[in-house]
C-alpha cells in the first residue's frame, strides 16, 4: 500500500513538487568549460571515466540488488543475510559476464562497489590476491590463485590482533615448525593474540596468517601462511574459532572478525615462500634483496589507492553537498523585500569556503592519484629491466607515499565532514546518502597504516635526508628544496596571478618544516637513546614536517599534471584556479608556519584572493561536481540527485519508513493507555480537513494517502 501524495519533477512548486527542477540545469548553463572536455581531460578517454561501471548496472537493478533503501531498516542479521545474497547473485554476473570479467578483473575499470554493497569482501580482491600474486611460489600460486581469481575461496588478511595492531614485533600468533610431520603449527599463546579486525574475517574460507616463525626455538619473525577457515559445512576447522566482531562505527558493516588457533597443524607447503624458505629439514633461508624490492612496490600501490579513494569519497560528498547547497535556499536577498526570494545557500561566502575547499582538494587528490600511477609505473618497469638506479628511487617513494596515504585520508576525511555539516539538518539523513560518509572513510585514517605511525616514516626518511645533504650529498626527487636558498620574505601588492610564488610558500614551509626537525631532532639526541626515542621526543614537529612535505608534494604533482595532461585552455584555467585555492587556503589556515616570510598584510592580501577565487568558481561549481562522472546509484543521494528533485526524494525515502506503512501509529496500543482518549475524540468534533488536494488525481489513490492529506 502507498503512503502519501507522489512527487513529480517540476519547476513550479506545487503540493506534489518543489518547483526545483530548472535549478541545477540554470546552473550547468553558466559554466566556463565544457564538462565533457574536461572529463576527457581528467581521463584521457571519456570511457575511462568512473562511468564505465553504468555500462553493466542494468545487471544489478533487480533483486536482491533493487532494495538497498531499506537497508538502514534492516536488523543486523538480516543486513548480513541481504550481503551474502547479493554477493552470490554478483559473483554469479561477473561469471557470466566476460566483458564485465575483463572490465573488472583484468582492466581494473569497474570497481565493484560502485554497482552494489559488496560487505567488506574488496579485501580479498586487493590485499588477500595481492599476498597470493607476491608472495607465493608458482606452485602455490598453481594452487590458490584461480580459485582466489574465480571466488572460489575467499580470504582475508589476517595481521592484527586484539592487543598489537601498529607494532608489528609485538605480535605473539606463532608457526613453530616440526620437523617429524613436516607442518606448521599455528597458535594463539594469548587472549591478547587473537586476530583482530581482518576485513572479510567472518565469511573468508581462507586467511593470510601473519604469524611468527619458530624453528627449533629461533623466532624469525613474521611470515604469511595459508590457514584454511572453514569447512565444506561453512563450520569452523579443527582448532580454529572464527568470530565477527559486532557493531562498529559503521553501520554498514557486519563482516570484520577475530580469530584463535589452537595448535593448527598445516602442510609446510602452506608458508608463502616466494621470499623466504624453511626446508625439509628446518633450515631457513633468507629472501635475496632484489625481492624486497617488489615488496615495497606492491605496498606503494595499495598506498596510492588510499589517495584514489580520498579523491572519490571527497568527490562525491561534494558533488552532494554543491548540488544540494544550489537547491536549498536560505534567507532573503533583500529582507526589506521578501518577495524578491532567498539566496541558494551555495552563495553565501563561508559556504563556498567549506564547499570549495573540499572540491579543489578532491581534485588534488585525483591528479596526484593519476600522476603518481604513471610515475610509480616507471619506476617498476626500470626495476624489471635491471635498472639500479630506478631502484635507488625506492627508499624516498616509499616515505613519500606514506604521507601520501596518511594526509590523503586525514584531509579527506576532515572535509567529507565538513560537506556533511554544510548540508545542514538534512546531512544527518541516511538518505542524503553523504551522513555515514565521514564513518566509512574512518577506516581508511586507521588501517592500513595508522595516521602518526605512518607518518614517522616519512619524518624518519626527512631527518636522514637533510643530514645527507647537509654531507655534501644531492637530493632526491621532491626533497631537492633541502639545498635551496630559504626564500626571502614576500612582499606583494596582489597575489593575483601569483601562482609560482604560491607554490614557493608551500616549499618554503616544507623546507623550514624539516630544517626544524632535524635541529630539534639532533637537539633532543642522547647517548642511549635509540633513533625511535628520540623521533618521540620531537614528534609533534616531526608530524608537522611529514604533513608540510605532502602538502607541497601534492600542490607540486597537481601543477605538473595540469602542465602534462589539461591541454584546453578553459579547463586548464579552471583546474588552476581550484590549485591556487588549495595551497591559498592551506596558507591562509596555518599563517605561522609562514611567519618568516609573510608579514599580517600579505595574509590579508592572501585572504583578498582567496574571495576573488570563491566568486570565481561559483559559476563552475556544478559542472566541476558533474565531472567527476558520479551517477545517482554511486552518490546513493536524494541531497545529490543530478536533477535536482532534493525535497520530493526526501519525501518519497521518508515515505518507505516501516513505521509509515500502517494507518494506525505502530506501538499506539502500548502507547495509548497514557493517554486522555475522550480529549482526543473531543477534538476531532471540532477539528476538519476541508476539500484540499484530490489525492486521487496524484496520490495514491488510497486510505492513506487521503489520511496523509488531511496532516
Ligand atoms: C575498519 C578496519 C579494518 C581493518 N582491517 C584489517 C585487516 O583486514 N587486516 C588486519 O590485519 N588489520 C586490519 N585492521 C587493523 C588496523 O590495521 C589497525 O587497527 C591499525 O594498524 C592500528 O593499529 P592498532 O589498532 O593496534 O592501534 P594502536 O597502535 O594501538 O594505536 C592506538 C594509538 O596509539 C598511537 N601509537 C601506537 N604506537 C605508536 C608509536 N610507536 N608512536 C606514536 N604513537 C603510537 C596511535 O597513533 C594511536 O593513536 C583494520 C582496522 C579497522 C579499523
Amino acid at each position: 500500500m502507498a503512503y502519501g501524495l507522489r512527487t513529480e519533477h517540476s519547476s513550479v512548486p506545487s503540493p506534489f513538487s518543489a518547483g526545483t527542477a530548472d535549478i541545477l540545469p540554470r546552473e550547468r548553463a553558466g559554466a566556463s568549460f565544457d564538462v565533457k572536455q574536461l572529463q576527457q581531460t581528467l581521463y584521457g578517454k571519456t570511457k575511462d571515466g568512473p562511468s564505465v561501471a553504468d555500462e553493466f548496472r542494468d545487471l544489478f537493478s533487480g533483486p536482491p540488488f533493487n532494495d538497498t533503501d531499506l537497508d538502514s531498516y534492516r536488523s543486523y542479521e538480516d543486513k548480513w543475510r541481504t550481503t551474502m545474497k547479493r554477493t552470490s547473485a554478483a559473483l554469479e554476473i561477473v561469471r557470466t559476464t566476460p566483458k564485465l570479467m575483463v572490465a573488472h578483473k583484468q582492466q581494473r575499470k569497474v570497481n565493484m562497489g560502485d554497482l552494489f554493497a559488496t560487505g567488506s569482501l574488496g579485501i580479498h580482491f586487493s590485499m588477500f590476491l595481492t599476498q597470493i600474486k607476491t608472495q607465493c611460489t608458482e606452485e602455490q600460486q598453481a594452487m590458490w590463485l584461480a580459485k582466489s581469481e574465480r571466488a572460489q575461496m575467499f580470504g582475508a588478511y589476517a595481521q592484527t590482533e586484539l592487543g598489537h595492531g601498529s607494532n608489528l614485533r609485538g605480535l605473539e600468533t606463532t608457526a613453530t615448525f616440526d620437523k617429524a610431520t613436516d607442518e606448521f603449527v599455528i597458535h594463539s599463546p594469548y587472549l591478547t593474540s587473537l586476530k583482530w579486525w581482518p576485513t572479510g574475517m567472518y565469511c573468508c574460507t581462507h586467511g593470510a596468517v601473519m604469524a611468527n616463525l619458530i624453528i627449533d626455538g629461533t623466532d624469525y619473525g613474521f611470515h604469511g601462511f595459508m590457514v584454511q577457515f572453514r569447512d565444506e559445512d561453512g563450520k569452523c576447522m579443527p582448532g580454529v574459532e572464527i568470530g565477527e566482531m559486532g557493531p562498529k562505527i559503521n553501520g554498514k558493516i557486519t563482516n570484520i572478525g577475530y580469530a584463535r588457533f589452537t595448535e593448527v597443524r598445516i602442510p609446510r607447503f602452506n608458508m608463502f615462500a616466494r621470499a623466504s624458505q624453511v626446508t625439509r629439514d628446518g633450515e631457513y633461508k633468507r629472501a635475496p634483496p632484489k625481492l624486497s624490492k617488489f615488496k615495497y612496490i606492491s605496498m606503494m600501490e595499495i598506498r596510492r589507492d588510499f589517495v584514489g579513494w580520498s579523491s572519490t569519497y571527497l568527490g562525491r560528498a561534494s558533488t552532494i553537498a554543491i548540488r544540494y547547497s544550489c537547491i536549498r535556499h536560505q534567507g532573503y536577498l533583500d529582507n526589506e523585500s521578501p518577495g524578491r526570494g532567498e539566496n541558494a545557500v551555495l552563495n553565501y561566502k563561508m559556504q563556498q569556503y567549506r564547499l570549495f575547499k573540499a572540491l579543489s582538494l578532491a581534485y588534488v587528490f585525483f591528479w596526484n592519484h593519476r600522476f603518481i600511477g604513471q610515475y610509480l609505473g616507471k619506476i617498476q618497469q626500470g626495476i624489471m629491466d635491471g635498472d639500479d638506479a630506478a631502484a635507488d628511487e625506492l627508499p624516498m617513494l616509499h616515505a613519500t607515499l606514506c604521507g601520501f596515504k596518511v594526509f590523503a585520508t586525514v584531509i579527506a576525511h576532515a572535509n567529507i565532514e565538513e560537506c556533511r555539516k554544510a548540508c545542514g539538518g538534512q546531512g544527518f539523513l541516511s538518505s542524503s546518502g553523504i551522513a555515514h560518509m565521514p564513518a566509512e572513510l574512518a577506516e581508511a585514517v586507521t588501517a592500513e597504516g595508522e595516521q602518526v605511525i605512518l607518518s614517522q616514516q616519512l619524518s624518519r626518511f626527512l631527518v636522514k635526508e637533510v643530514r645527507r645533504v647537509r654531507a655534501g650529498s644531492t637530493p632526491l626527487g621532491q626533497f631537492a628544496y633541502l639545498k635551496e636558498k630559504p626564500m626571502q620574505p614576500l612582499r606583494l601588492t596582489s597575489y593575483s596571478g601569483a601562482l609560482v610564488e604560491i607554490l614557493a610558500l608551500m616549499k618554503f614551509r616544507a623546507q623550514s618544516c624539516a630544517m626544524k626537525l632535524e635541529a630539534a631532532f639532533s637537539a633532543a639526541e642522547q647517548p642511549g637513546h635509540t633513533f625511535e626515542n628520540t623521533l618521540n621526543e620531537v614528534a609533534v614537529i616531526a608530524w608537522k614536517a611529514a604533513e608540510s612535505h605532502t602538502f607541497y608534494a601534492f600542490l607540486d604533482n597537481n601543477h605538473a599534471a595540469l602542465n602534462d595532461y589539461a591541454k584546453d585552455p578553459a579547463c586548464k584555467a579552471v583546474m588552476g584556479r581550484l590549485l591556487e585555492l588549495s595551497a591559498l587556503q592551506s596558507i591562509r589556515e596555518n599563517g605561522g608556519d609562514f611567519i618568516d616570510v609573510l608579514d599580517g598584510k600579505q595574509l590579508d592580501l592572501i585572504m583578498e584572493r582567496i574571495n576573488t577565487l570563491l566568486t570565481e568558481i561559483r559559476p563552475d561549481a556544478v559542472s566541476l561536481v558533474d565531472a567527476f562522472g558520479n551517477s545517482d546509484v554511486q552518490l546513493g543521494s536524494t541531497l545529490g540527485r543530478y536533477d535536482g528533485d532534493v525535497y520530493e526524494a526526501i519525501y518519497e525515502e521518508a515515505k518507505k519508513s516501516p513505521l509509515n506503512q500502517a494507518e494506525v501509529m505502530l506501538g499506539w496500543e502500548d502507547f495509548s493507555p497514557n493517554l486522555d482518549l475522550d480529549f482526543l475524540r473531543d477534538g476531532k468534533k471540532v477539528q476538519h480537513a476541508g476539500p484540499g488536494l484530490l489525492p486521487n488525481s496524484h496520490g495514491a489513490g488510497s486510505s492513506m494517502a487521503v489520511a496523509a492529506s488531511k496532516l
